[in-house]
């Protein structure tokens, strides 16, 4: 019996890299003990927020930052508001982070951090009080050098700006301590579409291998109404893809038309998001839904529709499950990559990889369903976060088709170092696990870098 907490989350990470990692770990024995050293972070960080509400009374949340690895550079990661936030859900994330971060071949070492602080319902006076005090308490423990926060759910611009703003009153200094800044204040060209972005150009390649096709034409469904859905959905518009749906905690919003969600739907829903409201206000005003949408109270997307080519999961963990991926096995699904970290539960990813571990050959790949983990298809976040380290450590700014060419460039490498590591380690299917690929592959890099 272990006299460690429970952390669901984090043994469900764990586990799904220690099962993936067996056969690599078979040939080369001398590499246990770095997958027991790499599971302790090398520090956790708790404090008090308190801050002062609307109405005058104290509040009071948990902020966190779990400093997991810096191996090969800083500590990066997000920075996640969310009344659901605890360590396990933190170290589960600043864990994914470590082979996520390796994948994108920058040099970022893993972190997350975040607090409970539930930014639903609270004015924007009260989430600025709050990212001060929570910067107040945090600006000890990063540094360009040290750790570089950014955002992640609950986290966006405004709030980046807000915590921006506290670390240079408190520390008086402008630095690169934070990435996902503003365009106009040291921020990257592209970080707030990189997420979204860099899915789609994820799945490009997977496109191109398993179907030798693109985009047009395809039927995608989408979950998640943020940051992430949203630029990823406009992304599969631009090249000629179909989006089915978005969806957010209260429900499922599913397109009932041949064209699918448009770009002026993403921008109002985008509006919408950005004043912390659900996806019942656009089902409320009736000019937008209209007889173009059915909206599914409570439901996620996936057993809502008979027929689709692509799911792309972008709200959050475990939103996907064992039931909902042989749904989508039915429904003609073939494509599953993440937007979200930890998207899939266990179960899920076990019916996509046994899909693919009966393929003898790619000219016969029927009934496949061609899975990509979060840590590979969503790394375009961080990547383009890394590269607006480098911006701002040369004082420069590139313009906004140099970070998206190099957005892609990073996408692409980090799709065929899956494929090519999931090639040696899959024996007995012709199509590679793009799992094993990804967890293999980042943990070598971090595993050679923390022996060296
Ligand atoms: N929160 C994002 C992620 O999960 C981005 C992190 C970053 O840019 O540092 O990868």
């Amino acid at each position: 019996m272990s006299n460690l907490p429970v952390e669901p989350e984090f043994q469900q990470a764990v586990s799904e890299i220690t099962q993936t990692l067996e056969p690599f770990l078979a040939k080369n024995p001398e590499y246990r003990r770095a997958l027991e050293v790499v599971q302790i972070p090398e520090r956790i960080i708790q404090f008090r927020v308190t801050w002062e509400r609307d109405d005058g009374t104290l509040a009071v949340n948990r902020g966190f930052r779990c400093q997991f690895n810096s191996a090969l550079g800083p500590y990066k990661g997000g920075l996640r508001l969310h009344p659901t936030v605890n360590l396990s859900i933190l170290k589960f994330l600043g864990f994914e982070q470590i082979f996520k971060n390796a994948l994108t071949g920058l040099m970022m070492g893993g972190g997350k951090g975040g607090s409970d602080f539930d930014p639903k319902g609270k004015s924007d006076n009260e989430i600025r009080r709050f990212c001060y005090a929570f910067m107040q308490e945090l600006s000890r423990h990063i540094g360009a050098d040290l750790d570089v926060p950014a955002g992640d759910i609950g986290t966006g611009g405004r709030e980046i700006g807000f915590m921006f703003g506290a670390y240079k009153k408190y520390r008086n200094e402008f630095a690169g301590i934070l990435t996902g800044k503003g365009a106009n204040w040291g921020g990257s060209n592209i970080r707030p579409e990189a997420t979204g972005y860099g899915v789609v150009y994820y799945v490009t390649e997977m496109l191109k291998d398993l179907d030798n096709t693109d985009w047009k034409g395809k039927k995608v469904l989408i979950s998640g109404a943020g940051n992430v859905a949203q630029y990823a959905a406009l992304k599969v518009l631009e090249l000629g893809g179909k989006v089915l749906s978005l969806s957010d905690s209260t429900g499922s919003l599913i397109a009932t038309t041949e064209e699918g969600f448009q770009a002026s739907d993403i921008t109002r829903i985008a509006e919408i998001k950005l004043e912390r409201k659900s996806l019942t206000s656009f089902v409320e005003e009736s000019a937008n839904v209209g007889e173009r949408f059915k909206w599914y109270l409570g439901e996620r997307p996936w057993k809502l529709v008979e027929k689709a080519d692509i799911a792309l999961p972008s709200a959050s963990q475990n939103e996907l499950n064992g039931e909902e991926a042989k749904a989508l096995q039915k429904a003609g699904v073939r494509y599953v990559a993440e937007g979200s970290n930890m998207g899939c539960t266990l179960d899920a990813i076990e019916v996509f990889e046994n899909s693919r571990k009966s393929i003898k050959s790619l000219t016969n790949t029927e009934g496949v369903v061609f899975y990509a983990p979060g840590k590979a298809a969503n790394a375009g976040g961080v990547a383009v976060s890394g590269l607006e380290m480098a911006q701002n450590s040369q004082r420069l700014k590139w313009t906004s088709e140099e970070v998206d060419s190099k957005l892609k460039e990073i996408m692409q490498t980090c799709y065929k170092t899956c494929w090519d590591t999931g090639k040696e380690f899959s024996e007995g299917s012709a199509l590679p696990s793009l799992v094993a690929g990804a967890n293999i592959a980042g943990f070598i890099k971090v595993a050679n870098a923390m022996r060296d």
